[in-house]
């Protein structure tokens, strides 16, 4: 601002913040950043990296304490603190219950509420990009805090008729296939050898949530050796976009769905919560798009 400038009447101004380890990179604030100012209003968002010297010896409480006290409207909370956070909260909404991981914080009244976005964020970019595909039968890569969404979002909100779930770590598949099936209904297996799996029922479509195929961990969880052109293969990873799995996946003429959209919307849901109104998907996911050209 000038001097002797009156300061801008903004429609609304929040303070919000992302907590994690290693975020320095986000996109999120941006978007949020420009979505608030789009609307005449203003989001300051404050990456809280616990990675900081500053913030070293700093518990996870303390940093919620800290925030809530200087008048932060919530918080995004991420890698490795989304089921870390839920004794800190004094309720939680409907899908951070089923998930069981939180990745928005809303502070309210002297009340906490933890929300999970990432499981709308998944669901409403799979509605978007493969909404007319074949999901009989679904199979997942990953049972960790990217994992537990979309296992929950496939089973609610694609209404995937069978769902396996492969983790390298076989407990983590059992757990979730188990935890998914009572909350939803839906036939949920843990499954360990792939290829047997495509042999002798193959899925429609895969969907890889571990982190392989990001730039620090190349390489690709579902052999791409067992691609199928009928398949649809989906991503959530999104450092890059273009996994060695969807490149390989496109090659043999699979439909695929990169992790942006669910990057996007989750961030659109959080924005719903921190300002209390509407978002612009279309404005924010072009703010995401900026970063790669
Ligand atoms: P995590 O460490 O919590 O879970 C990863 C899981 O994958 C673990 O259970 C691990 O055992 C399993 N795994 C790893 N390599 C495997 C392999 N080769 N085969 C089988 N299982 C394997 O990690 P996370 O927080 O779930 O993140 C996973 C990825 O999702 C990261 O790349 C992250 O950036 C991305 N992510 C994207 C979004 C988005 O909005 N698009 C949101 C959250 C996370």
């Amino acid at each position: 601002m000038n001097e002797g400038e009156p300061e801008k009447v903004v429609d609304f101004d929040v303070i919000v913040g992302l907590i994690g380890r290693g975020i320095k990179l986000s996109r999120t604030p941006s978007m949020h950043i420009a979505e608030a100012r789009a609307q005449g209003g203003r989001c300051d968002y404050r990456i809280l990296d616990m990675d900081d010297p500053e913030r070293s010896g700093v518990s996870l409480e303390a940093m919620l304490h800290e925030v809530e006290a200087a008048g932060y409207a919530g918080v995004n909370v991420t890698y490795p603190y989304k089921i870390e956070v839920m004794p800190f909260l004094d309720e939680l909404s409907a899908n951070a219950t089923a998930v069981g991981a939180v990745n928005t914080v809303i502070f309210r009244d002297g009340r906490r509420t933890g929300h999970n976005t990432d499981l709308w964020g998944f669901a409403e970019s799979f509605r978007r990009g493969l909404s007319d595909v074949n999901r009989d039968h679904a199979l997942l890569i990953g049972a960790g805090g990217a994992g537990v969404a979309v296992a929950h979002g496939l089973a609610d909100c694609c209404k995937v008729g069978r769902l396996s779930i492969h983790d390298m770590d076989p407990a983590r598949a059992r757990a979730l296939a188990e935890h998914v099936s009572e909350r939803w209904g839906t036939e949920v297996n843990a499954v360990s050898d792939l290829a047997a799996l495509v042999a002798t029922d193959r899925p429609d479509g895969v969907v890889n949530a571990t982190p392989m195929g990001m730039e620090k961990l190349p390489g690709s969880a579902f052999p791409t050796n067992l691609l199928h052109p009928e398949m649809w293969i989906a991503d959530v990873v999104y450092f890059p976009l273009e996994t060695e799995l969807l490149k390989a996946a496109r090659a043999v003429g699979c439909r695929t769905l990169s992790g942006a959209g669910m990057a996007v919307f989750q961030a659109v849901r959080a924005f719903e919560l921190f300002a209390g109104r509407p978002a612009d998907s279309d404005r924010m996911r072009a703010t995401f798009d900026a970063f790669d050209q």
